[in-house]
């Protein structure tokens, strides 16, 4: 895994949705094909009161009672069981009452009807240890298993010595099965979680690179487009120019835009330090921009980051600033976490209306933070002053030495 990249990652996630939509339908009878199994194979301990009750040995007032009391422990079972694995499970307290009410018609049986009912308190089991939470299942199983033996020494010892082991140990097992469906249902809303907050990341990655990107474009179309009219009554070829250069910029936002769209973009500090003079110089605004960058060892997401803070630091000094001059530097720096590249924007402009951050700047302070970067804009003495550092390098393994 770790050596995927995160395209292929995303790829990955394209080709096989985390939620499969559409098969709901075949999933629910599935489903309920599983619960029947499950519920339904304990139904063949059953077959010895049945048999009792058919085999004509009580009395018919009795008879009819049985299959009454059978009935009604039946349905208690089986509503207990497909409740606990639905979506709305029956209330705590409803549930203890219900699991009571199964011990009770279980002992009243078999204390009037004989030792061929005991096996009912295998289902007594069976639903404690399904349908109760595990710290009260540890002991009602036990507690079933006592009163299915003080039962015995009533009707049948033998009996209920052998079936004592089979309550002791479904019951037992069924805690088990009980909290691996627990734990699937866990894992699978964990699943959609976690699809959802990748959508939401997403979405902040869109976000933030489209109000970056347009930005800057849209303020250069702007500019451009206000000194093309000024100059087209003097100077038309001029102003050809500047219409040139409006196509390109604005040729070049949709391809940036594409990029942003498909989340191929990563911008370079070279290309942005020219785009800011252009931008600058367009602006009227002087530029001290260093010329070629040293980027030797510095991660491609640490230049990145830089050269987004690049972008949105021009457009604002063209925006907001109404400044005269603008200084741009890149210097690397030795700190106490490794090596730092820094970039620094500063104009000698009115220094903004000092309200704090919005969208540009928040965002920016984000992709930092996630390139392990900082950012700090404010006013300065003169105008306004951004600064943004970022990892340069290796950090120094302090750990593997000792
Ligand atoms: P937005 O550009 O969308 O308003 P930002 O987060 O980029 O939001 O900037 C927040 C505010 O900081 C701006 O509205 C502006 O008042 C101020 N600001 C930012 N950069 C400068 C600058 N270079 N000169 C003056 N004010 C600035
Ligand atoms: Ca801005």
């Amino acid at each position: 895994m770790s050596g995927m990249t995160d395209d292929q990652l995303s790829e990955e996630a394209r080709r096989e949705p985390l939620i499969p939509i559409g098969q709901p339908a075949r999933k629910r009878r599935e489903l309920w094909r599983r619960k029947l199994l499950w519920i339904g194979v304990w139904l063949v301990f059953l077959s010895s009161p049945v048999h009792d009750l058919v085999s004509g040995d009580h009395t018919t007032g009795g008879t009819v009672a049985g299959w009454l009391g059978l009935t009604v422990f039946v349905v208690l079972y089986l509503s207990l069981l497909f409740r606990d694995m639905g979506a709305t499970p029956y209330h705590p307290r409803l549930i203890g009452s219900l699991i009571g009410s199964m011990a009770v018609l279980a002992t009243a049986l078999s204390l009037t009807l004989g030792s061929a009912w005991l096996g009912l308190y295998c289902y007594v089991s069976v639903a404690c240890g399904m349908v109760l939470p595990l710290r009260v299942a540890f002991w009602t199983i036990p507690a079933t298993g006592a009163t299915l033996l003080l039962v015995g020494l009533r009707t049948d010892e033998e009996e209920a010595l052998n079936l004592l082991l089979l309550v002791l140990l479904i019951g037992f097992a069924m805690t088990g099965v009980s909290q691996l469906v627990r734990t699937t249902i866990e894992l699978r809303q964990a699943r959609a979680t976690v699809a959802q907050l990748a959508a939401n990341e997403e979405r902040l990655r869109l976000a933030r690179d489209l109000h970056d990107l347009l930005g800057h474009s849209l303020s250069l179309i702007t500019l451009k487009s206000e000194l093309a009219g000024r100059m087209l009554p003097e100077h038309p070829d001029k102003a050809a120019q500047q219409v040139a250069d409006i196509e390109q910029v604005s040729r070049q936002a949709l391809v940036d835009v594409r990029e942003a769209v498909t989340g191929y973009r990563r911008p370079r500090l070279a290309p942005e330090l020219a785009g800011a003079r252009v931008a600058l110089t367009a602006a009227g605004i002087t530029a001290a921009i260093p010329a070629e960058p040293d980027l030797d060892g510095v991660p491609e997401e640490s230049e990145a980051a830089l050269a987004w803070a690049l972008r949105e630091a021009i457009t604002n000094v063209v925006r907001h600033s109404a400044a005269d001059r603008c200084t741009v530097d890149l210097v690397r720096r030795q700190t106490l976490d490794g090596p730092v590249l820094e970039l620094s924007v500063d104009d000698d402009g009115t220094g903004g209306s000092g309200k704090g951050p919005g969208n540009g700047l928040n965002g920016l302070t984000e992709r930092l933070d996630k390139a392990g970067g900082t950012l700090e804009a404010g006013r300065d003495k003169r105008g306004f002053r951004l600064t943004a550092r970022v990892p340069a390098g290796s950090t120094p393994d302090v750990g593997s030495r000792s």
